[in-house]
């Protein structure tokens, strides 16, 4: 039976925990089953089946033993006759926080559809800044709910796929859990554009067909040459996915032309290693220089870190070659959630500490949110400044700082510091002077000219800025 299947696999996931934490799992199992014994999905399966689904996904997300406990839960106050105060008697307040905080978001009331729906996208959205492990849930619930859509009408899944792309596959990146990001992208494009998935997914299969010699012949020779050094590793084959590709060709590149189409994922043990291996695929295949990467010294703000270089592979195909260490990798797919460890004390001090220092759209977010009192002015800045496309420059110390694209060096400099934007008189973008009402692009190295004559922003710095915090520091100092 099939719910017997996912309860072992959910078990064999769970390997690594002890033997309390594992009773309590399968507690929490037993008691979320008894309370939906008598409901049904409307596939006609048993309940559980969707609860047991998302605890099985936060278990390959490494998930903490409690946050695993609220996935299996995760609908019982809100379709079941239990109350908060007894999850919290029959487990701790961690459980039935998550709970609680998962339900809150679907269960406000508002007199009209569309502001019930701005404030569940806030609060599911704003739960971020209380206890990141309500958004993950969240995600786990989402992922579940797109791979069994197929059973809802057509409106409701044009409905969910529509919200998942504006709202939980921008989450998915921030917190960098790529493999969920890009399963959600190809499950919303199959509803939202199901003739264009189709002749995509028929492209991407011959892409994977055609490469198939070419990724397993630079596999099997890079291997030997690892192995000959020494150096432990793991190579692992993949194609770009299928929503990714629909947006290349729709912005009219031509498959062969994609450098990262084709990509060879190489993890090895050490950072030293990592180097060494780029020596290697380099001294073998020739690289095309504009398309190195070097994350691991200078991480993606989702704090992605690995090498990435294009190069001619087997048959002239360019393949984008990853090389990183197995705890990067993990980052790589899970995001935040790998710094979860079953081991740890406090997993929520640990993973919110991560979020404020290490991630920079926390705080704007953060930000976003004391500012705007109203959902929907809330929701609009949101998917402006944050959910929207984002370019990276460079301080001229090499960090590399995340805005909104449209953004100018008023908003770099006060990202940078209060003062330094107060006092900024010019800006040299690269080499070149130019206007502070300037739009910065990618890759752009911003070095802020200061003075202590400025007279500071004046009111009309405002309209030529994209970030909250840089408005309301221009109305701050305008104030006083
Ligand atoms: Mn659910």
């Amino acid at each position: 039976m099939e719910v017997e299947v996912l309860k072992q696999e959910l078990l064999n996931n769970s390997s690594n925990y002890n033997e309390e934490d594992i009773n309590e799992i399968l507690k929490a199992y037993e008691l979320a089953n008894d309370l939906h014994s008598s409901q049904k999905r409307q596939s006609g399966e048993p309940y559980i089946i969707h609860p047991l689904s998302v605890a099985i996904i936060l278990s390959e997300m490494k998930a903490d033993k409690d946050t695993i406990c609220a996935g299996l839960l995760h609908d019982t106050l809100e379709d079941t006759e239990i109350t908060k105060e007894e999850l919290i008697h029959e487990f701790n307040p961690n459980v039935a926080n998550l709970v609680d905080g998962v339900t809150k978001i679907s269960k406000l009331n508002f007199s009209s559809k569309q502001d019930r729906n701005y404030a569940n996208t806030r609060k599911i959205i704003s739960s971020i800044t209380e206890d990141v492990r309500i958004v993950i849930i969240k995600l786990a619930d989402r992922l579940h709910n797109m791979r069994t859509l197929e059973y809802k009408s057509e409106f409701k899944q044009k409905e969910n796929s529509l919200e998942t792309m504006e709202v939980f596959v921008p989450l998915a990146y921030y917190i960098g859990a790529y493999r969920i990001k890009s399963e959600l992208e190809d499950l919303s494009l199959q509803y939202l554009k199901p003739d264009e998935y189709k002749r995509t997914e028929e492209l991407h299969r011959k892409v994977e067909e055609d490469s198939k010699h070419c990724l397993t012949e630079m596999l099997i020779n890079i291997q030997e040459l690892l192995d000959n050094e020494q150096i432990p590793n793991q190579i692992k084959t993949r194609t770009k996915n299928i929503y990714g590709l629909y947006k290349k060709l729709s912005g009219g590149h031509k498959p062969e032309d994609i450098h990262d189409l084709l990509s060879l994922k190489i993890m090895v043990d050490d950072i030293t290693n990592c180097y060494r291996t780029l020596g290697i695929v380099h001294s073998q295949y020739n690289p095309i220089n504009s398309k190195f990467k070097d994350y691991i010294y200078n991480p993606k703000t989702n704090m992605y870190r690995s090498l990435h270089t294009t190069v001619f592979g087997e048959d002239d195909r360019l393949v984008q070659t990853q090389i990183r260490t197995f705890d990067m990798d993990d980052v790589a797919s899970f995001g935040l959630t790998s710094y979860w460890n079953q081991n740890m004390d406090n997993p929520r001090e640990k993973m919110q500490e991560d979020l404020k220092e290490k991630y920079q759209f926390f705080k704007s977010l953060a930000e976003i949110n004391t500012t705007f009192g109203d959902n929907q002015e809330f929701i609009m800045q949101v998917k402006q400044e944050l959910f929207t496309d984002k370019i990276y420059v460079y301080t001229t110390k090499g960090d590399i700082i995340e805005l909104p694209k449209g953004s100018t060096p008023i908003d770099f400099a006060y990202r940078i510091h209060t003062d330094i934007g107060n006092s900024m008189i010019g800006a040299i973008v690269n080499d070149d002077k130019v206007s502070i009402y300037d739009e910065l692009h990618n890759k752009d190295r911003v070095r802020i000219i200061t003075s202590e004559f400025s007279m500071g922003p004046g009111r009309d710095w405002i309209e030529n800025t994209k970030t909250t915090h840089a408005r309301r520091k221009i109305k701050e100092f305008n104030k006083k």
